[in-house]
């Protein structure tokens, strides 16, 4: 089994964020969605003096927004540097001609088949060779969040660290740091949206519903993740 270096306990994210860039420094990553937790990710790594690189998986069904918001922090971070991973071509094709533009509500098997070809199969790429990770991952956001720790192995290759500086912030608490150093936002935040990820498989919530209910809503909250965060020992 692989032994990390660990920070040590108690950091909060910003000195986590640099914990992490300074022991890991080129083989460090930022994997970014654009939302509001990854775009304190990226003002807090743009603190460090490394040159991190923040990656985006471009699905090919991501909002136009989320392009956009992605380019706004690539602009307003020149110091870091900025890649967009897709996924085959190829793939992409064979998936389609199998399950159509929209298999992925036909079934749970169907829907992880289009993560695996649209995400994680670019997620391995964008991740080669990195000895860590950071994520925006809050443990509120879901069932399947609430345990986390800070750094744990990461679940698609256990030779890689995963680090979640955000893990204890609440949203309130998001939302006040991004607007206090002003750090570009996704739009769809404002319009309903407290987690965004490919523009068919993400809704609007209503007040009082779950921050991932928008998510995958013909899916139960357990099963709502796309493969990117799975976790060894975890269903
Ligand atoms: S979130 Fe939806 S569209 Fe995006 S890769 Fe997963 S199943 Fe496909």
């Amino acid at each position: 089994m692989t032994t990390f270096p660990q920070p040590p306990p108690g950091l909060e994210a910003q000195a986590l964020v640099q914990w992490a860039a300074d022991t890991f420094r080129e083989d460090l990553a930022l994997a970014c969605s654009a939302g509001v937790e990854d775009s304190v990710l990226v003002h807090l790594a743009a603190q460090t003096g490394h040159r991190v690189r923040v990656f985006m998986l471009d699905t090919g069904r991501l909002h136009p927004e989320t392009h956009e918001t992605f380019d706004r922090l690539r602009l307003s971070y020149p110091q870091l540097r900025f890649e967009v991973y897709s996924p085959e071509a190829d793939e992409v094709e064979a998936l389609v001609a199998g399950q159509g533009l929209f298999g992925f509500r036909d079934s749970l098997v169907a829907r992880h088949t289009c993560c695996e070809v649209r995400k994680l199969a670019p997620l391995r790429r964008a991740l080669a060779g990195s000895r860590a990770w950071l994520t925006g991952l809050r443990r509120e956001q879901s069932p399947t969040r609430a345990d986390l720790l800070a750094t744990e192995p990461d679940g698609g290759s256990p030779e890689r660290l995963k680090v979640a500086p955000l893990l204890d912030w609440d949203l309130a608490r998001t939302w006040a740091f991004v607007s206090k150093h002003h750090i570009p936002t996704h739009p769809l935040h404002q319009a309903g949206f407290p987690s965004i990820g490919c523009a068919p498989c993400t809704r609007a919530i209503e007040p009082g519903e779950d921050l991932r209910a928008g998510r995958w809503w013909w899916e139960r909250p357990e099963h709502k993740e796309c493969g990117l965060h799975n976790r060894p020992g975890k269903a």
